[in-house]
Protein backbone atom coordinates (compact mmCIF):
# COMPACT_ATOMS: atom_id res chain seq x y z
CA UNK A 1 0.00 0.00 0.00
CA UNK A 2 1.14 3.34 -0.72
CA UNK A 3 2.29 5.35 2.16
CA UNK A 4 0.21 8.58 3.17
CA UNK A 5 2.71 11.13 1.94
CA UNK A 6 3.08 9.69 -1.36
CA UNK A 7 1.65 11.97 -3.82
CA UNK A 8 -1.48 10.33 -5.66
CA UNK A 9 -3.39 12.28 -8.44
CA UNK A 10 -2.46 15.83 -9.80
CA UNK A 11 -4.49 18.12 -12.16
CA UNK A 12 -2.41 21.25 -13.27
CA UNK A 13 -1.50 22.77 -10.14
CA UNK A 14 -3.75 21.24 -8.23
CA UNK A 15 -2.31 17.72 -6.05
CA UNK A 16 -3.46 14.94 -3.59
CA UNK A 17 -1.13 12.82 -1.39
CA UNK A 18 -2.94 9.06 -0.75
CA UNK A 19 -3.39 10.73 2.85
CA UNK A 20 -5.23 13.86 1.69
CA UNK A 21 -7.26 11.78 -1.12
CA UNK A 22 -8.11 9.67 1.77
CA UNK A 23 -9.33 12.39 3.42
CA UNK A 24 -11.54 14.04 1.17
CA UNK A 25 -12.88 11.18 0.08
CA UNK A 26 -13.76 9.27 3.43
CA UNK A 27 -16.75 12.11 4.30
CA UNK A 28 -18.02 11.91 0.84
CA UNK A 29 -18.23 8.31 0.91
CA UNK A 30 -20.29 8.50 4.46
CA UNK A 31 -22.54 11.20 2.30
CA UNK A 32 -23.17 8.74 -0.69
CA UNK A 33 -23.81 5.83 1.41
CA UNK A 34 -26.48 7.39 3.59
CA UNK A 35 -27.86 9.30 0.47
CA UNK A 36 -28.21 6.19 -1.47
CA UNK A 37 -29.67 4.46 1.62
CA UNK A 38 -32.45 6.61 1.53
CA UNK A 39 -32.90 6.76 -1.88
CA UNK A 40 -33.45 2.50 -2.09
CA UNK A 41 -35.55 3.04 1.06
CA UNK A 42 -38.15 4.84 -0.96
CA UNK A 43 -37.52 2.52 -3.85
CA UNK A 44 -38.37 -0.29 -1.73
CA UNK A 45 -41.36 1.82 -0.42
CA UNK A 46 -42.04 2.59 -3.94
CA UNK A 47 -41.95 -0.65 -5.63
CA UNK A 48 -42.22 -2.97 -2.70
CA UNK A 49 -38.84 -4.60 -4.39
CA UNK A 50 -35.62 -4.74 -2.07
CA UNK A 51 -32.43 -5.63 -2.89
CA UNK A 52 -31.64 -3.07 -5.95
CA UNK A 53 -28.38 -1.46 -5.32
CA UNK A 54 -28.39 2.93 -4.98
CA UNK A 55 -26.20 4.45 -7.66
CA UNK A 56 -24.62 7.72 -8.03
CA UNK A 57 -23.84 10.17 -10.91
CA UNK A 58 -20.47 11.64 -11.23
CA UNK A 59 -20.00 14.65 -13.47
CA UNK A 60 -16.62 13.48 -15.07
CA UNK A 61 -15.42 16.60 -16.45
CA UNK A 62 -10.84 15.92 -16.34
CA UNK A 63 -10.76 17.22 -12.83
CA UNK A 64 -9.62 16.14 -9.56
CA UNK A 65 -13.38 16.46 -8.56
CA UNK A 66 -14.23 13.33 -11.01
CA UNK A 67 -11.23 11.24 -9.56
CA UNK A 68 -12.30 12.07 -5.98
CA UNK A 69 -15.74 11.39 -6.42
CA UNK A 70 -15.25 7.73 -7.72
CA UNK A 71 -12.81 7.11 -5.68
CA UNK A 72 -15.46 8.05 -2.84
CA UNK A 73 -18.15 6.04 -4.45
CA UNK A 74 -15.87 3.10 -4.48
CA UNK A 75 -15.38 3.59 -1.28
CA UNK A 76 -18.63 3.54 0.01
CA UNK A 77 -19.40 0.69 -2.10
CA UNK A 78 -21.94 2.59 -4.42
CA UNK A 79 -21.90 1.96 -7.96
CA UNK A 80 -20.62 5.25 -10.06
CA UNK A 81 -22.09 5.88 -13.19
CA UNK A 82 -19.50 8.41 -14.94
CA UNK A 83 -21.66 11.00 -17.36
CA UNK A 84 -19.87 12.57 -20.64
CA UNK A 85 -20.13 16.28 -19.95
CA UNK A 86 -19.68 16.84 -23.51
CA UNK A 87 -22.68 14.57 -24.45
CA UNK A 88 -25.99 15.92 -25.34
CA UNK A 89 -29.26 16.40 -23.05
CA UNK A 90 -30.52 13.11 -25.48
CA UNK A 91 -28.12 11.20 -24.73
CA UNK A 92 -27.60 12.36 -21.05
CA UNK A 93 -31.54 11.81 -20.41
CA UNK A 94 -31.51 8.68 -21.81
CA UNK A 95 -28.74 7.76 -19.48
CA UNK A 96 -30.34 9.20 -16.47
CA UNK A 97 -33.43 7.22 -16.58
CA UNK A 98 -31.28 4.34 -17.76
CA UNK A 99 -29.14 3.92 -14.31
CA UNK A 100 -31.21 5.93 -12.35
CA UNK A 101 -29.11 7.20 -9.61
CA UNK A 102 -29.90 8.47 -6.23
CA UNK A 103 -27.80 12.27 -7.09
CA UNK A 104 -24.94 13.64 -9.29
CA UNK A 105 -21.54 14.51 -7.61
CA UNK A 106 -20.00 17.80 -9.22
CA UNK A 107 -17.26 19.98 -8.23
CA UNK A 108 -18.67 23.36 -7.02
CA UNK A 109 -17.71 25.61 -10.36
CA UNK A 110 -19.94 23.19 -12.63
CA UNK A 111 -22.88 24.06 -14.61
CA UNK A 112 -24.95 21.15 -15.06
CA UNK A 113 -27.66 20.86 -18.05
CA UNK A 114 -31.51 20.59 -17.68
CA UNK A 115 -31.10 16.64 -18.41
CA UNK A 116 -29.29 16.79 -14.74
CA UNK A 117 -31.98 18.93 -12.93
CA UNK A 118 -34.37 16.16 -11.69
CA UNK A 119 -31.20 14.59 -9.68
CA UNK A 120 -30.08 16.03 -5.89
CA UNK A 121 -26.50 17.45 -6.36
CA UNK A 122 -23.98 16.94 -3.74
CA UNK A 123 -20.51 19.13 -4.63
CA UNK A 124 -16.92 17.50 -4.18
CA UNK A 125 -15.36 19.49 -2.17
CA UNK A 126 -11.33 18.41 -2.40
CA UNK A 127 -9.72 19.60 0.72
CA UNK A 128 -6.36 18.72 2.39
CA UNK A 129 -7.18 16.92 5.31
CA UNK A 130 -5.07 13.91 6.20
CA UNK A 131 -5.49 9.83 6.51
CA UNK A 132 -3.69 7.38 6.45
CA UNK A 133 -3.95 6.53 2.70
CA UNK A 134 -4.59 2.81 3.05
CA UNK A 135 -8.41 3.59 2.88
CA UNK A 136 -8.04 4.61 -0.81
CA UNK A 137 -5.93 0.61 -1.46
CA UNK A 138 -9.10 -0.64 0.10
CA UNK A 139 -11.11 1.69 -1.98
CA UNK A 140 -9.84 0.41 -5.17
CA UNK A 141 -8.72 -3.08 -4.01
CA UNK A 142 -10.62 -5.82 -5.25
CA UNK A 143 -13.27 -6.87 -2.69
CA UNK A 144 -14.11 -5.59 0.31
CA UNK A 145 -12.86 -8.82 1.95
CA UNK A 146 -9.14 -8.21 1.37
CA UNK A 147 -9.22 -4.76 1.46
CA UNK A 148 -11.53 -4.18 4.55
CA UNK A 149 -13.45 -1.35 3.25
CA UNK A 150 -17.13 -3.18 2.63
CA UNK A 151 -18.42 -6.75 3.30
CA UNK A 152 -18.88 -6.63 -0.63
CA UNK A 153 -18.26 -9.92 -2.86
CA UNK A 154 -15.99 -9.46 -5.40
CA UNK A 155 -18.82 -9.91 -8.02
CA UNK A 156 -20.46 -6.10 -6.79
CA UNK A 157 -20.76 -3.59 -9.34
CA UNK A 158 -18.59 -0.89 -8.85
CA UNK A 159 -18.69 0.94 -12.17
CA UNK A 160 -21.80 1.27 -14.63
CA UNK A 161 -19.93 2.85 -17.59
CA UNK A 162 -21.38 3.54 -20.35
CA UNK A 163 -19.61 2.27 -24.39
CA UNK A 164 -18.47 4.57 -26.38
CA UNK A 165 -21.90 4.66 -28.63
CA UNK A 166 -19.56 3.77 -31.61
CA UNK A 167 -21.93 1.18 -32.87
CA UNK A 168 -25.39 2.45 -31.56
CA UNK A 169 -26.81 4.01 -28.54
CA UNK A 170 -24.20 3.64 -25.62
CA UNK A 171 -25.24 0.68 -23.22
CA UNK A 172 -24.49 0.44 -19.79
CA UNK A 173 -22.04 -2.21 -18.92
CA UNK A 174 -21.65 -3.25 -15.14
CA UNK A 175 -18.17 -3.34 -14.10
CA UNK A 176 -17.61 -5.50 -11.34
CA UNK A 177 -14.80 -4.86 -8.46
CA UNK A 178 -13.54 -8.18 -9.19
CA UNK A 179 -13.13 -6.77 -13.21
CA UNK A 180 -11.46 -3.73 -12.02
CA UNK A 181 -9.06 -5.62 -9.50
CA UNK A 182 -7.76 -8.09 -11.88
CA UNK A 183 -7.59 -5.52 -15.30
CA UNK A 184 -5.53 -3.70 -13.18
CA UNK A 185 -3.23 -6.55 -11.64
CA UNK A 186 -3.41 -7.94 -15.32
CA UNK A 187 -1.54 -4.99 -16.92
CA UNK A 188 0.74 -4.40 -13.87
CA UNK A 189 1.82 -7.97 -14.68
CA UNK A 190 2.20 -6.90 -18.17
CA UNK A 191 3.91 -3.37 -18.52
CA UNK A 192 5.89 -4.25 -15.15
CA UNK A 193 3.92 -1.21 -13.82
CA UNK A 194 4.88 -0.25 -10.18
CA UNK A 195 4.26 2.37 -7.34
CA UNK A 196 7.20 3.99 -8.89
CA UNK A 197 5.52 4.64 -12.60
CA UNK A 198 4.26 8.21 -12.39
CA UNK A 199 1.38 8.24 -15.50
CA UNK A 200 0.34 11.29 -17.66
CA UNK A 201 -2.77 11.39 -19.54
CA UNK A 202 -4.85 13.27 -21.22
CA UNK A 203 -8.40 11.34 -21.71
CA UNK A 204 -11.36 11.69 -20.86
CA UNK A 205 -12.52 10.44 -17.74
CA UNK A 206 -15.65 8.69 -18.45
CA UNK A 207 -14.60 5.68 -19.80
CA UNK A 208 -12.58 2.79 -19.21
CA UNK A 209 -9.56 4.01 -20.39
CA UNK A 210 -8.97 7.60 -18.58
CA UNK A 211 -11.34 6.16 -15.49
CA UNK A 212 -9.85 3.04 -14.66
CA UNK A 213 -6.41 2.77 -16.40
CA UNK A 214 -5.52 6.10 -15.72
CA UNK A 215 -7.12 6.96 -12.35
CA UNK A 216 -7.69 3.69 -10.64
CA UNK A 217 -4.43 2.02 -12.65
CA UNK A 218 -2.08 3.96 -10.57
CA UNK A 219 -3.65 3.85 -7.42
CA UNK A 220 -3.96 0.36 -7.57
CA UNK A 221 -0.43 0.43 -7.87
CA UNK A 222 0.68 3.01 -4.98
CA UNK A 223 1.91 5.42 -7.91
CA UNK A 224 0.69 8.60 -9.08
CA UNK A 225 -1.17 10.04 -12.30
CA UNK A 226 -0.73 14.02 -14.10
CA UNK A 227 -3.89 14.42 -15.95
CA UNK A 228 -3.17 17.32 -18.36
CA UNK A 229 -6.60 18.24 -18.44
CA UNK A 230 -6.19 18.87 -22.54
CA UNK A 231 -3.77 16.98 -24.12
CA UNK A 232 -1.25 18.40 -25.83
CA UNK A 233 1.79 18.04 -26.94
CA UNK A 234 3.63 20.84 -24.92
CA UNK A 235 2.16 19.18 -21.78
CA UNK A 236 3.46 15.45 -22.96
CA UNK A 237 6.81 17.17 -23.03
CA UNK A 238 6.77 18.69 -19.64
CA UNK A 239 5.68 15.87 -17.61
CA UNK A 240 8.00 13.07 -19.30
CA UNK A 241 10.92 15.38 -19.20
CA UNK A 242 10.11 15.92 -15.57
CA UNK A 243 9.90 12.21 -14.75
CA UNK A 244 6.50 10.83 -15.71
CA UNK A 245 7.15 7.55 -16.64
CA UNK A 246 4.00 6.48 -18.45
CA UNK A 247 2.13 7.78 -21.13
CA UNK A 248 -1.28 6.77 -22.22
CA UNK A 249 -3.07 7.97 -25.83
CA UNK A 250 -5.64 6.94 -28.30
CA UNK A 251 -4.67 6.83 -31.47
CA UNK A 252 -5.37 10.61 -32.50
CA UNK A 253 -3.26 11.63 -29.66
CA UNK A 254 -0.57 9.45 -31.22
CA UNK A 255 -1.08 10.96 -35.06
CA UNK A 256 -0.68 14.42 -33.69
CA UNK A 257 2.42 13.35 -32.02
CA UNK A 258 3.94 11.20 -34.80
CA UNK A 259 3.17 14.73 -37.17
CA UNK A 260 4.43 16.93 -34.33
CA UNK A 261 7.78 15.04 -34.09
CA UNK A 262 9.61 15.75 -37.35
CA UNK A 263 9.45 19.78 -36.22
CA UNK A 264 9.96 19.90 -32.05
CA UNK A 265 13.64 17.63 -31.41
CA UNK A 266 12.47 18.23 -27.57
CA UNK A 267 9.20 16.31 -27.85
CA UNK A 268 11.09 13.47 -29.28
CA UNK A 269 13.51 13.77 -26.78
CA UNK A 270 10.97 13.46 -24.25
CA UNK A 271 9.11 10.39 -25.54
CA UNK A 272 12.95 8.71 -25.77
CA UNK A 273 12.88 9.03 -22.10
CA UNK A 274 9.40 7.27 -20.87
CA UNK A 275 9.48 3.95 -19.78
CA UNK A 276 6.33 2.78 -21.50
CA UNK A 277 3.89 4.62 -24.55
CA UNK A 278 0.48 2.76 -24.12
CA UNK A 279 -2.00 3.27 -27.48
CA UNK A 280 -5.70 1.94 -27.22
CA UNK A 281 -9.00 2.40 -27.61
CA UNK A 282 -9.16 2.31 -31.78
CA UNK A 283 -6.30 0.18 -33.63
CA UNK A 284 -3.15 2.60 -33.88
CA UNK A 285 -1.91 3.46 -37.73
CA UNK A 286 0.68 1.66 -38.57
CA UNK A 287 2.01 4.61 -40.21
CA UNK A 288 1.99 6.59 -37.18
CA UNK A 289 3.26 3.74 -35.09
CA UNK A 290 6.91 3.53 -37.54
CA UNK A 291 6.97 7.71 -37.64
CA UNK A 292 7.28 7.35 -34.05
CA UNK A 293 9.70 4.87 -33.64
CA UNK A 294 11.52 6.04 -36.68
CA UNK A 295 11.89 9.88 -34.49
CA UNK A 296 12.48 8.43 -31.41
CA UNK A 297 13.25 5.04 -31.16
CA UNK A 298 10.62 4.11 -28.96
CA UNK A 299 7.50 1.43 -30.27
CA UNK A 300 4.29 2.47 -28.46
CA UNK A 301 2.73 -0.85 -27.11
CA UNK A 302 -0.67 -1.48 -28.26
CA UNK A 303 -3.64 -2.98 -25.66
CA UNK A 304 -7.31 -4.27 -26.87
CA UNK A 305 -10.10 -3.75 -24.91
CA UNK A 306 -13.78 -3.15 -24.56
CA UNK A 307 -16.24 -1.35 -21.76
CA UNK A 308 -17.35 -4.94 -21.18
CA UNK A 309 -14.05 -6.77 -21.03
CA UNK A 310 -12.24 -4.12 -19.99
CA UNK A 311 -8.30 -5.19 -20.80
CA UNK A 312 -7.96 -8.45 -23.31
CA UNK A 313 -4.58 -8.13 -24.39
CA UNK A 314 -1.27 -6.38 -24.78
CA UNK A 315 2.01 -6.67 -26.16
CA UNK A 316 3.47 -7.21 -23.19
CA UNK A 317 6.91 -4.43 -21.72
CA UNK A 318 9.16 -7.77 -21.90
CA UNK A 319 7.72 -8.98 -25.33
CA UNK A 320 8.34 -7.81 -28.94
CA UNK A 321 6.41 -4.78 -29.72
CA UNK A 322 5.27 -5.33 -33.29
CA UNK A 323 3.43 -2.27 -35.59
CA UNK A 324 -0.51 -3.56 -36.09
CA UNK A 325 -0.89 -5.69 -33.41
CA UNK A 326 -2.60 -5.83 -29.85
CA UNK A 327 0.05 -8.28 -28.19
CA UNK A 328 -1.29 -11.80 -26.60
CA UNK A 329 -4.16 -12.33 -23.64
CA UNK A 330 -3.41 -11.10 -20.34
CA UNK A 331 -2.95 -13.21 -17.31
CA UNK A 332 -6.54 -15.11 -16.53
CA UNK A 333 -7.63 -13.73 -19.99
CA UNK A 334 -8.89 -16.99 -22.10
CA UNK A 335 -9.48 -15.38 -25.97
CA UNK A 336 -10.61 -17.95 -29.10
CA UNK A 337 -11.24 -16.37 -32.89
CA UNK A 338 -14.62 -18.37 -34.19
CA UNK A 339 -15.96 -18.82 -37.44
CA UNK A 340 -18.92 -17.06 -38.47
CA UNK A 341 -21.44 -19.40 -36.69
CA UNK A 342 -19.43 -18.18 -33.28
CA UNK A 343 -19.15 -21.17 -32.19
CA UNK A 344 -16.61 -23.06 -34.64
CA UNK A 345 -12.87 -22.56 -33.01
CA UNK A 346 -10.25 -21.37 -35.37
CA UNK A 347 -7.40 -23.45 -34.49
CA UNK A 348 -4.89 -21.77 -37.06
CA UNK A 349 -2.19 -19.62 -35.79
CA UNK A 350 -1.58 -18.79 -39.33
CA UNK A 351 -1.54 -14.54 -39.89
CA UNK A 352 -4.84 -15.24 -42.09
CA UNK A 353 -7.83 -17.09 -40.96
CA UNK A 354 -10.01 -14.55 -39.67
CA UNK A 355 -12.18 -14.87 -36.52
CA UNK A 356 -14.59 -13.48 -34.31
CA UNK A 357 -12.48 -12.36 -30.79
CA UNK A 358 -14.58 -14.38 -27.96
CA UNK A 359 -13.50 -13.70 -24.57
CA UNK A 360 -13.71 -15.33 -20.96
CA UNK A 361 -12.52 -14.51 -17.62
CA UNK A 362 -12.50 -12.22 -14.34
CA UNK A 363 -12.21 -9.26 -16.16
CA UNK A 364 -15.74 -9.32 -17.54
CA UNK A 365 -18.51 -7.11 -17.19
CA UNK A 366 -21.74 -8.45 -15.78
CA UNK A 367 -24.21 -7.58 -17.52
CA UNK A 368 -26.00 -4.33 -19.94
CA UNK A 369 -28.04 -2.34 -17.46
CA UNK A 370 -31.67 -3.11 -17.69
CA UNK A 371 -31.16 -4.70 -21.37
CA UNK A 372 -31.26 -8.70 -20.39
CA UNK A 373 -32.12 -9.19 -24.06
CA UNK A 374 -28.37 -7.56 -25.65
CA UNK A 375 -26.74 -9.04 -21.84
CA UNK A 376 -28.06 -12.99 -23.47
CA UNK A 377 -27.45 -12.39 -27.34
CA UNK A 378 -23.70 -11.04 -26.35
CA UNK A 379 -22.48 -14.18 -24.27
CA UNK A 380 -22.53 -17.83 -26.55
CA UNK A 381 -24.16 -21.09 -24.84
CA UNK A 382 -20.64 -21.87 -22.82
CA UNK A 383 -20.14 -18.37 -21.35
CA UNK A 384 -17.76 -16.93 -23.99
CA UNK A 385 -18.22 -13.23 -24.56
CA UNK A 386 -18.94 -11.87 -28.00
CA UNK A 387 -16.66 -8.73 -28.85
CA UNK A 388 -17.88 -8.44 -32.20
CA UNK A 389 -14.23 -7.82 -33.24
CA UNK A 390 -12.55 -9.79 -35.45
CA UNK A 391 -8.61 -10.76 -35.67
CA UNK A 392 -6.47 -12.89 -36.93
CA UNK A 393 -3.89 -14.83 -34.72
CA UNK A 394 0.28 -15.03 -35.79
CA UNK A 395 2.05 -18.11 -35.55
CA UNK A 396 4.18 -16.71 -31.95
CA UNK A 397 0.33 -16.31 -30.74
CA UNK A 398 0.10 -12.19 -31.33
CA UNK A 399 -3.40 -10.92 -31.81
CA UNK A 400 -3.97 -8.81 -35.25
CA UNK A 401 -7.42 -7.11 -34.94
CA UNK A 402 -9.01 -6.84 -38.23
CA UNK A 403 -11.85 -4.57 -37.59
CA UNK A 404 -15.83 -4.96 -36.17
CA UNK A 405 -17.52 -7.52 -37.79
CA UNK A 406 -20.26 -4.95 -38.07
CA UNK A 407 -18.41 -1.88 -40.32
CA UNK A 408 -15.06 -3.11 -40.89
CA UNK A 409 -15.73 -6.68 -42.74
CA UNK A 410 -16.27 -5.88 -46.42
CA UNK A 411 -17.02 -9.46 -48.40
CA UNK A 412 -16.45 -8.05 -51.94
CA UNK A 413 -15.78 -10.85 -54.56
CA UNK A 414 -15.82 -13.95 -52.11
CA UNK A 415 -13.31 -12.35 -50.12
CA UNK A 416 -13.51 -10.74 -46.89
CA UNK A 417 -11.30 -7.88 -46.22
CA UNK A 418 -10.82 -5.94 -43.10
CA UNK A 419 -11.28 -2.44 -43.21
CA UNK A 420 -7.96 -1.61 -41.28
CA UNK A 421 -5.63 -2.85 -43.57
CA UNK A 422 -6.53 -0.96 -46.58
CA UNK A 423 -6.87 2.03 -43.94
CA UNK A 424 -3.03 1.68 -42.83
CA UNK A 425 -2.13 1.88 -46.62
CA UNK A 426 -3.75 4.50 -47.56
CA UNK A 427 -2.12 6.28 -45.01
CA UNK A 428 0.67 5.94 -46.48
CA UNK A 429 0.05 8.14 -49.28
CA UNK A 430 2.06 11.13 -48.48
CA UNK A 431 -1.53 13.10 -50.60
CA UNK A 432 -3.77 11.15 -47.36
CA UNK A 433 -4.23 12.64 -44.06
CA UNK A 434 -6.54 10.29 -42.71
CA UNK A 435 -8.84 7.54 -44.03
CA UNK A 436 -11.27 5.30 -43.61
CA UNK A 437 -13.14 2.47 -45.57
CA UNK A 438 -15.93 0.97 -45.52
CA UNK A 439 -18.21 -1.39 -47.64
CA UNK A 440 -21.13 -0.51 -50.13
CA UNK A 441 -23.95 -2.71 -52.07
CA UNK A 442 -22.62 -3.59 -55.39
CA UNK A 443 -24.63 -5.77 -58.10
CA UNK A 444 -21.65 -7.65 -58.79
CA UNK A 445 -19.24 -7.36 -56.05
CA UNK A 446 -21.97 -8.04 -53.31
CA UNK A 447 -20.08 -5.33 -51.83
CA UNK A 448 -17.43 -2.62 -52.96
CA UNK A 449 -14.86 -0.59 -50.84
CA UNK A 450 -15.16 2.64 -50.43
CA UNK A 451 -12.76 4.72 -49.36
CA UNK A 452 -13.04 8.12 -47.32
CA UNK A 453 -9.94 10.26 -47.22
CA UNK A 454 -9.08 13.54 -45.60
CA UNK A 455 -6.77 14.70 -47.99
CA UNK A 456 -3.37 16.95 -46.84
CA UNK A 457 -3.51 19.63 -48.96
CA UNK A 458 -7.74 20.11 -49.79
CA UNK A 459 -6.65 21.98 -53.18
CA UNK A 460 -5.28 18.63 -55.18
CA UNK A 461 -6.87 15.64 -53.68
CA UNK A 462 -4.91 12.34 -54.50
CA UNK A 463 -7.66 10.59 -57.46
CA UNK A 464 -8.86 7.70 -57.31
CA UNK A 465 -6.94 5.51 -59.64
CA UNK A 466 -3.72 6.77 -57.72
CA UNK A 467 -4.97 5.63 -54.52
CA UNK A 468 -6.58 2.40 -56.37
CA UNK A 469 -2.82 1.52 -57.64
CA UNK A 470 -1.26 2.50 -54.21
CA UNK A 471 -3.52 -0.09 -52.58
CA UNK A 472 -3.27 -2.68 -55.22
CA UNK A 473 0.30 -3.01 -55.54
CA UNK A 474 0.80 -2.61 -51.49
CA UNK A 475 -2.00 -5.32 -50.59
CA UNK A 476 -3.79 -7.03 -53.67
CA UNK A 477 -5.74 -6.21 -56.44
CA UNK A 478 -8.68 -7.23 -55.00
CA UNK A 479 -8.44 -4.96 -52.08
CA UNK A 480 -8.42 -1.75 -53.98
CA UNK A 481 -11.41 1.24 -53.55
CA UNK A 482 -13.50 1.66 -56.02
CA UNK A 483 -15.20 4.67 -55.12
CA UNK A 484 -13.39 7.84 -53.33
CA UNK A 485 -15.06 10.60 -51.19
CA UNK A 486 -12.76 13.49 -49.74
CA UNK A 487 -13.93 15.41 -46.23
CA UNK A 488 -12.55 17.91 -44.47
CA UNK A 489 -12.41 15.42 -41.20
CA UNK A 490 -13.67 12.33 -39.98
CA UNK A 491 -16.40 12.20 -37.75
CA UNK A 492 -15.04 10.95 -34.71
CA UNK A 493 -16.45 10.72 -30.92
CA UNK A 494 -15.04 11.57 -27.89
CA UNK A 495 -12.15 9.05 -27.60
CA UNK A 496 -11.21 9.57 -31.25
CA UNK A 497 -12.79 6.67 -33.15
CA UNK A 498 -14.15 7.19 -36.61
CA UNK A 499 -17.66 7.03 -36.56
CA UNK A 500 -18.09 4.56 -39.73
CA UNK A 501 -22.33 4.69 -39.13
CA UNK A 502 -22.08 8.36 -39.57
CA UNK A 503 -19.88 7.87 -43.31
CA UNK A 504 -22.53 5.33 -44.30
CA UNK A 505 -25.33 7.38 -43.74
CA UNK A 506 -23.44 10.22 -45.86
P1 LIG B 1 -20.31 0.77 -28.78
O1 LIG B 1 -20.10 -0.57 -28.16
O2 LIG B 1 -21.25 1.64 -28.00
O3 LIG B 1 -20.63 0.72 -30.23
P2 LIG B 1 -17.43 1.02 -28.66
O4 LIG B 1 -17.40 -0.43 -28.99
O5 LIG B 1 -16.52 1.91 -29.45
O6 LIG B 1 -18.91 1.59 -28.73
P3 LIG B 1 -15.83 0.82 -26.30
O7 LIG B 1 -16.22 -0.25 -25.37
O8 LIG B 1 -15.31 2.09 -25.72
O9 LIG B 1 -17.09 1.22 -27.13
O10 LIG B 1 -14.73 0.32 -27.32
C1 LIG B 1 -14.38 -1.02 -27.49
C2 LIG B 1 -13.97 -1.27 -28.92
O11 LIG B 1 -12.87 -0.45 -29.30
C3 LIG B 1 -13.51 -2.69 -29.17
O12 LIG B 1 -14.60 -3.56 -29.35
C4 LIG B 1 -12.66 -2.51 -30.43
O13 LIG B 1 -13.48 -2.50 -31.60
C5 LIG B 1 -12.06 -1.13 -30.25
N1 LIG B 1 -10.66 -1.20 -29.78
C6 LIG B 1 -10.19 -1.00 -28.54
N2 LIG B 1 -8.85 -1.10 -28.49
C7 LIG B 1 -8.45 -1.37 -29.74
C8 LIG B 1 -7.17 -1.58 -30.39
N3 LIG B 1 -6.02 -1.52 -29.70
N4 LIG B 1 -7.17 -1.84 -31.72
C9 LIG B 1 -8.31 -1.90 -32.42
N5 LIG B 1 -9.53 -1.70 -31.89
C10 LIG B 1 -9.61 -1.43 -30.57
MG1 LIG C 1 -18.67 -1.96 -28.35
Amino acid sequence: GAAAHRPALRFGDRSLTYGELAATAAPLAARIGEATRIAQTGRIAETGRAGETGRVAVWATPAMETAVAVVAALLAGVPAVPLNPKSGGGELGHIVADSAPALVLAAPQDQLPDALASLPRVDVLVGTGTGTGTEVDGAVGAAGADAGVRDEPPGAPALVVYTSGTTGPPKGAVIPRRAIATTLDALADAWQWTGDDVLVHGLPLFHVHGLILGVLGPLRRGGSVTHLGRFDTAGVIRELSGGATMLFGVPTMYHRIAEALPGDPALAKALARARLLVSGSAALPVHDHERIARATGRRVVERYGMTETLMNTSVRADGEPRAGTVGVPLPGVELRLTEEDGTTVLEAYDGESVGEIQVRGPNLFTEYLNRPDATAAAFTADGWFRTGDMAVRDPDGYVRIVGRRATDLIKSGGYKIGAGEIENALLEHPDVREAAVTGEPDPDLGERIVAWIVPADAGSPPPLAELADHVAGRLAPHKRPRVVHYLDALPRNDMGKIMKRALAHG
